[in-house]
């Protein structure tokens, strides 16, 4: 059943029967409508939190059983063997329905490691992992950024020592997103640090509830606390839980962070919807008193053209990737754009809502926007920084000459 009006009508009927479609299907689009959430990070409380991640776990497990946890993902682990229009048609839908949002386990979990761990797993662990990391009992994060290796990942120092049949992973990661939430860890760890450094890692999927994993929590300026240090002690990892060739990790990697920059670049669900959407923003315009500034209607259409310019280049994406391609270098444009778009939103609001954006006057629309505002200088580090995906940009998409690296 692969035609996508039989997979639409497929699609539809299962969010009937578990969700609720908004009144007109786009609610949450509508200027005063719905809480007026506008940010990427949270300030939730412990509390609050993990009531979200629970109510995201419990309906990605609905998604799973109703066949739709996984629509590009082999049938063995519960997937449908689908395109990505299809995972694209079903976001589409889902949107119209006031679900939980999953963004929480799928971006980096089902969105980058899951796909990782098909392609470099051993087989035991695929078995073990992905049917429950794709039902949603299992949330994996990734621990590649240490202290002193962020854009030069290859630089990790985190030593794994084969011991029999086992490894020992002594070392400290940090900025690990979900971490405190998460079962699983991907870990690129230094083998070898007798080669280039790129041709001495090997990379590891990491049980944290393993004894000397010790994670904590690292605070963000809007209050919340969702990235992590975490610090392994003589961690113990069976050699069945290795990806890849022993020395191999580098390979492992890029597949990690090549999905990293297509699910990030393609991210507009929940509040960001509603931020990126020029409808949303002319509202802004109007509700602010603007509407007739010409200042402000150039500067949103400005955004607007970005953000079309963003969406053509996704749908691209999309289609070289039903043309059986792996996500390219591309996908360091759609994120270097996303996280680009998001900022110039956000300094619009700003500026557009004024004073209101510090003091918090109940006022639906206004306050609100602080939260995008104090979350978008990350936009342009997570995921490679802005200069990185330039650089890639520069070098691997318009074949210009190679940045000069110091000796
Ligand atoms: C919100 C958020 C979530 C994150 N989640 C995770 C996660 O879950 N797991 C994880 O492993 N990491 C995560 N990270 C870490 C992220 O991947 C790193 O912060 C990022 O790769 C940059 O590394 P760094 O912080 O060490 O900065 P550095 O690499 O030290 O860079 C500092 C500055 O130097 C510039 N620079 C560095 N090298 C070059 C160069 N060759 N050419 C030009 N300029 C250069 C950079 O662009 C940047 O401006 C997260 C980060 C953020 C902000």
């Amino acid at each position: 059943m692969n035609d996508i009006e039989t997979f639409t009508a497929e699609v539809r009927a299962f969010l009937d029967a578990n969700a609720q479609r908004f009144p007109g299907g786009e609610a949450h689009l509508a200027w005063g409508k719905g809480d007026d959430h506008t940010g990427y990070f949270s300030d939730d409380t412990a509390e609050v939190e993990a009531a979200k991640f629970a109510a995201a776990r419990s309906w990605q497990r609905t998604r799973y059983e109703g066949g739709f946890g996984w629509i590009t993902g082999p049938s063995s682990y519960g997937g449908r063997e689908l395109s990505p229009v299809h995972d694209l048609v079903y976001d589409l839908l889902e949107a119209e329905y006031d679900v939980p949002d999953t963004g929480v386990i799928s971006l980096i979990g089902l969105g980058m490691i899951g796909p990782t761990i098909l392609a470099h797993g051993q087989q035991a662990i695929k078995d073990r992992y992905l049917p429950a990391m794709y039902r949603g009992d299992a949330i994996a994060c990734q621990l590649f950024s240490e202290p002193a290796a962020g854009s030069d990942l290859a630089g990790v120092t985190t030593k794994a020592v084969q011991d029999g049949d086992v490894w020992r992973l002594t070392g400290q990661k940090v900025w690990t997103s979900v971490a405190h939430q998460a079962q699983l860890g991907m870990a690129l760890c230094r083998t070898n640090p007798d080669v280039p450094k790129h041709k001495g890692i090997t990379a590891f999927l990491v049980d944290l509830a393993s004894p000397g994993v010790e994670i904590r929590p690292l605070r963000q300026m809007n209050g919340g606390a969702e990235f992590n240090e975490v610090f392994l002690t003589d961690v113990v990892v069976p050699d069945d839980h290795r990806l890849g060739e022993i020395d191999g990790g580098w390979r492992v990697a890029l597949t990690t962070l090549m999905n990293e920059r297509a699910s990030v670049g393609g991210e507009n669900e929940g509040a960001l919807a509603r931020v990126l959407s020029d409808g949303f923003l002319a509202s802004l315009l109007h509700e602010t008193g603007h509407g007739a500034d010409p200042a402000a209607r150039r500067r949103l259409a400005e955004i607007t053209a970005d953000l079309t310019a963003a969406d053509y280049l996704n749908r691209q994406t999309v289609r070289r990737l039903v043309g059986g391609a792996e996500p390219g270098p591309e996908a360091s444009v759609s994120k270097m754009m996303w996280a680009q778009n998001l900022t110039r939103v956000a300094h619009l609001a700003a500026e557009l809502v004024g004073p209101r954006l510090t003091a918090d006057t109940g006022a639906w629309g206004t306050y609100s926007w602080t939260e995008l505002l104090l979350g978008s200088p990350a936009f342009r580090i997570l995921g490679g920084t802005e200069e990185i995906l330039k650089n890639i940009l520069g070098e691997r998409v318009l074949g210009l000459p190679k940045e000069p690296v110091a000796p």
